[in-house]
């Protein structure tokens, strides 16, 4: 066994293995993989191994069909070909036209990645599942491309692979410490010796958090007890001629494939049990959970009923085995937050699926520092302090319980809420606020009419769409009030903080104390990572602002990029402090009756920053606007929030203030053409495909990403991002769209809103640069029905900024 490795990996399920066998795609050969067992004696070896296309974002779907084309590469191997059923199909079931437009929306955005799923109405699913009844049933989803694969076999193939390219893999051979040396390797410690290691991998299924206390981290995964059972030869499937395709449920939540002549069933039942929260049997290994078909008998009558042959068909063995789940139902594939060369590949529920791409993601991330495709929906660091063993468990079971249910858009489950308040929080419900959640903190969306008021979700415009439109109004014409809970802010000092942030900032950094500027973070590719408010504040304090979800993800970025002999000191203030945003015409007057500082344009123009008090509150306050009306983000300690707040609220009595939620805000930054952070702002996309090119200084030298961007610049844009105004009423292009010429893609919708004040359907989307023209027409496929569109200049409301400035 080497005494050292560039990388070692820890766990040999299929999340080791894939990342293993990638590592060494990459050219990395200088990696081993430690297994405490035997390959695949986790979870993976009993398995159902279903393999499906199926992703409710692009990276999902891109990441599984690279699994996909792996496995059949693999299955055809001439040497060592391994089972893998492949193309069998599969169908998503669904007995509403709620579901049915889900799935229209999952195949735009599925065309987008050259992936066909097609929507077909009950008769066709029983024509292509000869065995399912069409009762209370209105389509589904056909998956061409889902089949099932032997897990051991895959494993076996790709650790194979792996070895024959240099890496070493270590059975029996548990790892049983972890400890960071001053020059952030790691020493890696098993029964056999210690290893040196200059990056681990946490790749240790339902184990995850035995391992994460060897490093002292905590990591938002949890295990479910999940069952399925194998029948025994079914004479229909035997004589039908044709495989199965693959059967997946939302309507009673369980899954079905055909194994041997037989079915493989699958349970996601209500009275579901959690596994291992107090620890695990070291004996575990290669085991199984008692059955306990008892429990899941709510579903079993579903499937029953969905599949009359099964009623006369004997089980002859049934599984059950722990499963990993995380808050969002997606695993945490990436940097573990706040540890430096450790990654985590973790949380898998779909594993035998989505494990050949995952690994094939983190390869890259590891390798490159940036994978091919944004990865922030399985970025570990999208949940941060709140994450904790309780929550984890309350969002597994209640992601279980919901497995095939996709959330449709704006709906929040009610599980583990409210976990991050503010003081205002009881407040604004008391006012009628209809919240939502960001990374865990309470969100008001909008103020519901009447306290009864339900969301009608799905995806088409709802009975939200008057109440924003009324707040808008509201903002419009007079001034709204609204809470921007959770708000991402690092305080930074120190004397080298300017050297610092024009090395993190690709453009001009405001560099006099009261300015606020805009500033975009690039990666070593010149892609965009992050985007920052840099407000200068006096005595050489500078505030970083960025969005909620990016606490964990900007503060690993700046500490990683800060030289040990650099002066800068860098504190979260996230916590501490809320923003309440001031907003629309008569923002002025609020702020003139709350506080005796001079407000007007001249002595308190747009893009300033001061320290002042809002009653008796202390207050930071930046005029700067989100809504393209006046406005002004006051940024309040909480525990003067509320002091704050009311100051404000009385004030506005006299100038019509109402109050406004996060929904109209979206409304409106649409029509300005403010981005939004991983809608708009992405990984995969450079400053000058975004539409920031005013953002960029390349005079200025030495900004991370500078070099990689010449190059990129030099190359032109491979897509640009547009504004699209869409000849439909009925319903906003969600993000993952298709955008369409002539029946071909030609690009992909990022986000969409009815505009209230322009009366326009808009849309951000990346085109082929070509079509980047004002004026162009194209289609977009918005729920099935391909919606005309123009190109029209970004920013369609005050393009000339004069209400901002007011
Ligand atoms: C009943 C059931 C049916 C399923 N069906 C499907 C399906 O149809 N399709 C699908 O895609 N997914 C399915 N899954 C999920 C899938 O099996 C998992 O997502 C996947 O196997 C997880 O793989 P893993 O490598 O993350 O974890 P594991 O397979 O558990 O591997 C982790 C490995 O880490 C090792 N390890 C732990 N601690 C240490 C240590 N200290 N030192 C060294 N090694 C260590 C373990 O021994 C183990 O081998 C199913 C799961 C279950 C339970």
């Amino acid at each position: 066994m080497r005494k050292s490795a560039r990388v070692v990996v820890i766990g040999g399920g299929i999340a080791g293995c894939s990342t293993l066998y990638h590592l060494t795609q990459e050219d990395w050969s200088d990696v081993m993989l430690l297994e405490r067992n035997e390959l695949t004696s986790g979870t993976t070896w009993h398995s159902a191994a279903q393999v499906t296309n199926f992703g409710m974002n692009q990276t999902m779907v891109g990441l599984k069909t690279h699994s996909i084309n792996l496995y059949r590469e693999l299955s055809e191997d001439p040497d060592y070909p391994i089972n893998y059923h492949h193309a069998d199909g599969g169908i998503r079931l669904a007995n509403t036209e709620k579901q049915m437009d889900g799935y229209r929306h999952f195949t735009s955005m599925a065309r987008g990645m050259d992936v066909h799923f097609e929507v077909i109405d009950a008769e066709e699913c029983a024509r292509r599942h000869p065995l399912i009844s069409t009762d209370n049933l209105v389509g589904g989803l056909w998956d061409p491309l889902d089949g099932d694969i032997d897990p051991a076999q895959l494993c076996q193939a790709l650790a194979r692979r792996a070895r024959k390219a240099g890496a070493e893999v270590h059975r029996n051979t548990p790892v049983t410490g972890l400890r960071q040396l001053p020059d952030d390797s790691w020493v890696v410690s098993t029964d056999k010796g210690d290893i040196h290691a200059g990056i681990v991998v946490n790749a240790c299924g339902y184990r995850v958090n035995e391992v994460g206390a060897m490093m002292g981290v905590h990591h938002p995964v949890m295990s479910m007890e999940h069952q399925y059972f194998l029948t025994e030869e079914i004479p229909a499937i035997r004589d039908a001629g044709h495989r199965m395709p693959l059967l997946r449920c939302p309507i009673s939540d369980y899954y079905c494939r055909q194994e041997k002549n037989g079915l493989l069933v699958g349970f996601y039942e209500q009275d579901c049990k959690t596994w291992g929260m107090d620890g695990i049997d070291p004996n575990f290994v290669n085991a199984l959970c008692p059955d306990d078909l008892d429990r899941v008998t709510d579903v079993l009558e579903g499937a029953f009923a969905r599949m009359p042959a099964l009623m006369e068909t004997g089980i002859h063995t049934v599984v059950n085995g722990p499963i990993t789940y995380t808050i969002d139902g997606a695993p945490l594939v990436g940097p573990i937050p706040g540890k430096r060369n450790a990654f985590c590949i973790i949380g898998l529920r779909a594993g035998l699926g989505e494990g050949g791409g995952h690994g094939w993601l983190l390869a890259q991330q590891i390798v490159h520092g940036e994978a091919c495709y944004d990865t922030w929906v399985t970025d570990p660091r999208r949940f941060t302090g709140h994450a904790n063993v309780e929550l984890t468990a309350l969002k597994a079971i209640e992601d279980y319980q919901n497995e095939f249910r996709f959330h449709f858009p704006h709906e929040h489950r009610p599980a583990g809420r409210p976990a991050k308040t503010t003081p205002l929080t009881p407040v604004l419900a008391a006012e009628g606020a209809a919240f939502g959640t960001v990374n865990g903190w309470e969100r008001m969306e909008f103020i519901k009419p009447d306290p009864d008021f339900h969301e009608d979700y799905g995806y088409h415009f709802n009975n939200v769409f008057d109440v924003v439109a009324s707040e808008v109004a509201t903002v419009q014409d007079r001034v709204g009030l609204t809470e921007v809970s959770g708000f991402n802010r690092f305080e930074l000092t120190g004397a080298d903080v300017d050297v610092f942030l024009d090395r993190i900032i690709c453009g001009r950094v405001p560099r006099k104390a009261g300015r606020v500027g805009l500033g975009y973070l690039l990666n070593h590719q010149g892609m965009l990572k992050s985007e920052a408010t840099i407000a200068r504040l006096p005595d050489g304090r500078v505030w970083y602002g960025s969005a909620a979800a990016a606490e964990y993800h900007d503060m690993d970025w700046l500490q990683a990029h800060l030289r040990s002999d650099e002066d800068v000191q860098i504190r979260s203030l996230t916590n501490e402090h809320t923003i309440l945003v001031l907003a629309g015409p008569r923002a002025r007057d609020v702020m003139s009756a709350v506080s005796r500082a001079d407000w007007s344009a001249t002595a308190f123009p747009w893009l300033h920053v001061r320290e002042c008090f809002i009653g008796i509150a202390p207050a930071v306050v930046m005029s700067v606007s989100f809504s393209g009306e006046l406005a002004y983000e006051i940024h309040v300690p909480n525990n003067q929030l509320y002091a704050a707040w009311l100051a404000l609220r009385r004030a506005g009595a006299d100038h019509g203030m109402g109050l406004f939620g996060s929904r109209a805000v979206d409304s409106m930054r649409l029509e300005k053409g403010y981005l939004h952070w991983k809608a708009e702002i992405l990984t995969e996309f450079d400053p000058f495909e975004t539409g920031l090119g005013r953002f960029v200084d390349m005079a200025k030298t030495g900004f991370i990403g500078q070099d990689a961007l010449h190059t990129r610049q030099a190359d032109g844009p491979r897509k640009q991002l547009v504004t699209l105004h869409l000849e439909s009423d009925d319903a906003p292009a969600q993000g993952g769209a298709s955008v369409m010429q002539h029946g071909k893609v030609v690009g992909t919708v990022t986000s969409g809103d009815f505009g209230h004040r322009t009366g326009m359907n808009l849309a951000m989307a990346f085109v082929e640069p070509g079509l980047a023209v004002a004026g162009q027409r194209l289609e977009v496929d918005v729920v099935g029905v391909l919606v005309g569109c123009t190109v029209t200049a970004p920013g369609p409301y005050d393009p000339q900024n004069s209400r901002v400035r007011g």
